[in-house]
């Protein structure tokens, strides 16, 4: 599908299309941002920065790949968001490098949705005892500015719909309760394969790869 196209589609709920990148040759990606694509999104720290370096133009370059804290302070100068942080230390150590590069780096926190064992992600429950305990929402150098959520690989559109619709509760829950500032807004849920889905239960951003490179 084209970028014109989805940007029909997702304009009316005025979400973000985040273009994932991931296994696209620099000219499928170059042709994407020459249709006016600004926001990109890599989930291996070394291809974003790679790929950033090479395509050397002003965008916006997400991560939304497991981070490992090794990777944290090779990446952090890179990144405009980080979508996948899963856990207190990794907010820890995330905060004490972008303090010692004086960036206050914008974060999501990946809630787990899934209860598939293997599923990445933040227990809700556990992330909100960690919030309330170790005061994370005073680490003065991350902006946690929403939450993001993969759906499970099924073709079975209400258990989709279903956790897209928990994730939504749960963002407006942590507005409620711990983050009232406007801006705490975003909900990042949404793929090529159930983009439509998330934009109907309230996504601030889809993350579309495969779908755009079709
Ligand atoms: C690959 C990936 C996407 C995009 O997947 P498509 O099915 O290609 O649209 C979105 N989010 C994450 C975390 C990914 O790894």
């Amino acid at each position: 599908m084209k970028l014109k196209e989805l940007l029909k589609i997702t304009d009316p709920y005025q979400a973000k299309v985040i273009a994932v990148t991931k296994n696209q040759p620099i000219e499928n990606i170059q042709e994407l941002i020459n249709d006016g694509q600004k926001i990109l999104a890599e989930n291996r720290p070394q291809e974003l920065i790679r790929k950033s370096q090479i395509i050397n133009q002003t965008l916006e370059w997400h991560l939304i790949g497991h981070l490992q804290t090794n990777k944290i302070k090779l990446i952090l100068p890179y990144t405009e968001l980080i979508h996948s942080v899963d856990s207190s230390s990794l907010m820890i150590k995330i905060n004490s490098e972008a303090e010692r590069i004086n960036k206050i780096q914008k974060i999501l926190i990946q809630i787990k949705l899934s209860e598939e064992e293997k599923k990445q992600g933040y227990p809700f429950e556990l992330f909100e005892a960690q919030l309330s305990e170790l005061q994370l929402q005073k680490l003065r150098n991350i902006n946690i500015i929403g939450v993001m959520g993969m759906g499970s690989l099924t073709d079975v559109i209400a258990t989709t719909r279903k956790e897209f619709r928990e994730l939504y509760n749960r963002f407006y829950y942590l507005k409620k309760n711990y983050f009232q500032n406007n801006e705490f807004k975003e909900i990042s849920m949404g793929m090529s394969s159930d983009y439509q889905i998330a934009l109907e239960e309230g996504a601030t951003m889809i993350r579309i790869g495969s779908l755009l490179f079709e």
